[in-house]
């Protein structure tokens, strides 16, 4: 990947080159007016650091929020038509979704009373979400130890794990044969007009400065530094997660749903007798953006014991993998933040996705691309996560974050 962009000039130009970025990218070649250029700006084109390299891969229609079903869903769609959507693409491949089903299981009244208000917010919208008893759970499930339950949820449609990365390649490779150019490189400072109402120039680290028509925050967990750049503040902050993938000596005999235990960590099926498992430490701060050391006393302590009690077959298990990564964590509502900054009119958001970034990115950049083309959303409103909401402080809280 080149340094140096080939123009000094760009309509739109995109700082981040992860799933978010390379969505929105793909999106605008798709606008049939748009004519302009495009530049996608990455600072580390290995994606290491990344959180769409860190994920568990999974897709569902569980959430508090309306509009966060039907961004799943339209996810879901694209990426059992993915070749279709490509523009019937030969080299492109069938997708299909593993719906083994996300498994929230709650152990309080309290939180049972959530999934079933979250549950009729889900149907409301098409999702084909089924509340179950400690009983029916075991029937199903036999291998979990259910004694403390008192409700689970699982949607079986549309909902598990769906493979990211052959999509996200798709984006990039489709984007760039169609024109838009991406640079290895950094956006260190933005640049306004006097009047602070636009932006008008991006200096890239190695010291070009590229004057832009639009600017698209598309940064991750990096997403309040690059916006403090142009003089403005977003509540989106970098937390650790930490990831384990183990082989268990005993297999379980079905697949295992993305289950939610009531403590927060979560595991799920892998194939072939292994599981992913995810957790964090229940003080959770913000952490340094380069901060992905592993906490191993939070497996051993913390995470293995929880899996031990929710399925007594995990307690002969092998850890094979182990890595930490960030979730841009939304402080103020745990939603999306998207759409213009309400002063600087040309800066744009796509923020704030905690651990369901990978599966809103179709909706995410069809929606941004639209807005930065047309000015106006033409298949999906997002309207309700624009940054305005936090200026007005008025939070649309999303109560189902994992
Ligand atoms: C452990 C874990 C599990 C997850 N599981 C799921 C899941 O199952 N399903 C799901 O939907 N989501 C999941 N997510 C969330 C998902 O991974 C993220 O929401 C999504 O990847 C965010 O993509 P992004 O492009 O916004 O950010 P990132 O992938 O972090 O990319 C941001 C990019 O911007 C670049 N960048 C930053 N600053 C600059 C700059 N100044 N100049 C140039 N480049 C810059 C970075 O190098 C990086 O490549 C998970 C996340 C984690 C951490």
């Amino acid at each position: 990947m080149n340094q140096t962009p080939a123009h000094s000039t760009y309509d739109i130009v995109i700082i981040g080159g992860a799933i978010m970025g390379a969505s929105a990218a793909w999106f605008i070649t798709e606008q049939k007016e748009f004519k302009g250029r495009v530049l996608v700006v990455e600072k580390d084109p290995s994606y290491e650091n990344a959180s769409t390299m860190h994920t568990n891969s999974c897709m569902r229609q569980q959430f508090s929020t309306p509009l966060n079903v039907r961004i799943s869903q339209f996810a879901a769609d694209f990426v059992k038509n993915l070749p279709r959507y490509m523009g019937n693409d030969e080299r492109v491949p069938e997708l299909t979704i593993r719906s083994f089903g996300y498994m929230y299981l709650a152990d309080n009244e309290a939180f049972a009373n959530v999934l079933r208000d979250n549950q009729k917010i889900q149907l409301a919208e098409g999702a084909a979400t089924q509340l179950m008893t400690a009983d029916e759970i075991k029937r199903a499930y036999p291998f979990y130890n259910v004694d403390d339950i008192v409700l689970g949820s699982i949607n079986l449609v549309d909902e598990g794990f769906w493979d990211a990365t052959a999509v996200f390649d798709w984006w990039r490779k489709s984007a760039r044969e169609r024109g838009v150019e991406y640079v290895s490189n950094e956006v260190v400072a933005i640049n306004k007009n006097k009047a602070g109402t636009r932006v008008e120039t991006v200096t890239l680290k190695s010291g070009e400065v590229i004057s832009c028509g639009k600017v698209l925050n598309a940064s991750g967990p990096r997403a309040a530094r690059t916006s403090a750049m142009a003089g403005i503040d977003i509540p989106v902050e970098p937390r650790k997660r930490f990831s384990w993938i183990f082989a268990a000596e005993k297999p379980l005999d079905r697949d295992l749903p993305l289950t939610i235990d009531p403590s927060g960590v979560h595991v799920r099926e892998n194939g072939g007798g292994t599981y992913q498992c995810g957790g964090h430490s229940d003080i959770d701060p913000g952490v340094e953006f380069d901060d992905f050391a592993m906490d191993h006393e939070i497996w051993q302590n913390h995470v293995w014991p929880i899996l031990a009690t929710r399925i007594p077959q995990f307690e002969a298990i092998k850890v094979q993998s182990e890595w930490a990564g960030h979730y841009a964590y939304n402080t103020f509502d745990h939603n999306a933040i998207l759409g213009p900054h309400t002063e600087i009119e040309n800066f744009y958001f796509l923020n704030g996705f905690s651990g369901h970034g990978l599966q809103q990115s179709p909706a995410m950049g069809r929606g941004t691309a639209e807005l930065m083309v047309h000015g106006e959303y033409r298949s999906l409103d997002m309207s309700l996560f624009h940054f305005d909401r936090i200026v007005n402080n008025k939070p649309i809280i999303e109560k189902a974050v994992i």
